[in-house]
């Protein structure tokens, strides 16, 4: 059985630099494949691209035209050459500027992203997902009316990679989402209800079992499943010189059972949020697509992989498969050829997006920097998306075998249409309005190489 494969969007950017016809050919020419569909975001870090009710539509360049394009443009596109449509739902909505939906850290502090679980997020991500679904479905039908074409509106993924930032000062680990919101539903899942969150509000706590500030980043311990027992988190943390509360007042067993009671909590309920959001968009036989990152716990999607497989989360999985062997058996999956998943694509692309946006350079952490500063920064991320790059035809070999019915089990493989060239035109291209600190300029080499090793770390999405 030959491999199915999508092409992946990772913004709409990229389509200032290649059309659907030369992404579709580009995509045959590295895997030797066809594609049955095309996969396209619902929105970007810096707007909507399309009419809706609660912000003004952002258009897209199309390479070759000279009118902005909106998503259903882009859809027709791509439903002309016979791709299935599918669609991301990019929930940390990065254009919100308002803080009431903004998330909160353990220590207080909020960022500009939203709180995936908040009532208001998924009633807005909901809103923009129907609307999305709607647009190309429209598309799709105008495509075959017109050409014959046979293309549908095929699934719409929820992106988790990032949804729960973390970052790490001074061996303190600052996990998100702590808004009030998050507190209240948390309580309701830990048997320990509110006095869980005593365990965390100090230092050092559960979670520096597992998570180490390591300067660049934050490392972690691989081998967290649901089932894990606490003697074994307690074993893993000695074994990797993790803090297991040895030589403390504290209990290492009670610390290790808070910190599986946090873990549980989390997953139950952002799949409870996912759950919410797909039974509101009231899919009419489109899938319901997880994306995730490949590890067994995923701390920035606050999800148990192993656990996701389950029909009543979703009908399909994408993950990065190099990182870890997953036993699915009750869902479909597919390979997402990227190592983390969207993780880096989505911090390039955010930072891209961020770094050329008046109301980002004014009000946000992007302010604090000059032209010259970003435009490094720019190039740095470069770097570290096209890094994280699966794009060898030995690597689509090294794949776990297909499933043979098609029930459950890997279906298939998804790789994003990006390559150097696409990133150094992209990054080149890029025009970074000035910010407020253009006089302040700062020539310190030591300082520059501080802010630059800051965002090689393992979680560059948290630094502004
Ligand atoms: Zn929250």
């Amino acid at each position: 059985m030959p491999e199915k494969s999508l092409i992946y969007v990772p913004d709409m950017a990229v389509l200032s630099q290649r059309n659907a016809e030369e992404i579709q050919r580009d995509h045959h020419k590295r895997w030797g494949v066809a594609t049955e569909g095309v996969v396209l975001p619902i929105c970007t870090a810096t707007g909507v691209p399309f009419k809706n009710d609660f912000t003004a539509e952002k258009t897209i360049r199309y390479k070759g035209r000279a009118e902005e394009f909106l998503l259903g443009n882009v859809v027709a596109e791509f439903a002309k050459l016979g791709l299935d449509i599918y669609l991301t739902l990019d929930p940390t909505l990065h254009f919100i500027k308002s803080d009431s939906l903004h998330i909160v850290d353990i220590s207080g502090d909020s960022s500009a992203q939203a709180c995936f679980s908040k009532k208001r997020t998924k009633k807005l991500l909901t809103h923009l997902a129907k609307k999305a679904v709607e647009i190309a479905t429209e598309e799709c039908a105008r495509a075959r009316g017109t050409h014959g074409a046979d293309a549908k509106t095929a699934g719409v993924a929820i992106d988790l990679t990032d949804i729960l930032p973390m970052g790490a000062t001074n061996e303190r680990i600052e996990l998100t989402c702590f808004c009030n919101e998050c507190r209240q539903q948390l309580a309701g899942y830990a048997p320990r209800g509110r006095r869980l969150f005593g365990y965390f509000e100090t230092f050092p706590n559960p979670w520096n079992m597992t998570l180490k500030d390591a300067g660049s980043g934050i490392g972690q311990i691989n081998e967290l499943d649901w089932n894990i027992s606490p003697e074994r988190i307690i074993g893993l943390s000695k074994m990797k010189g993790f803090e297991s509360f040895e030589d403390r007042e504290q209990d290492p067993h009670e610390q290790a059972t808070a910190l599986i009671e946090y873990l549980h909590a989390r997953h139950t309920q952002v799949t409870e949020t996912v759950k919410d959001i797909f039974a509101g968009m009231e899919l009419n036989g489109e899938k319901r697509i997880l994306i995730t990152e490949g590890s067994h716990y995923d701390w920035t999607s606050g999800t148990f992989l192993e656990k996701l497989d389950d029909k009543g989360v979703c009908d399909e999985l994408w993950f990065d498969p190099t990182a870890n062997e997953f036993d699915i058996r009750k869902v479909q999956y597919r390979s997402f050829l990227w190592k983390r998943s969207t993780y880096f694509l989505n911090a390039f692309f955010q930072f891209l997006n961020q770094s050329q946006d008046h109301y980002a350079r004014t009000y946000t952490g992007l302010a604090r920097h000059t032209v010259g500063e970003v435009e490094q920064l720019l190039k740095l991320r470069m770097r570290q998306v096209l890094s994280a790059a699966v794009t060898e035809k030995l690597d689509l070999f090294l794949l776990p075998d297909l499933d043979e019915e098609g029930e459950a089990g890997r279906i298939g493989f998804i790789s994003p249409c990006i390559d150097e060239s696409i990133c150094l035109s992209l990054v080149e291209k890029a025009k970074v309005p000035e910010g407020t600190n253009e006089d302040k300029g700062n020539d310190d080499p030591k300082d520059m190489l501080d802010k630059l090793v800051g965002l090689m770390g393992l979680h560059p999405g948290t630094n502004y």
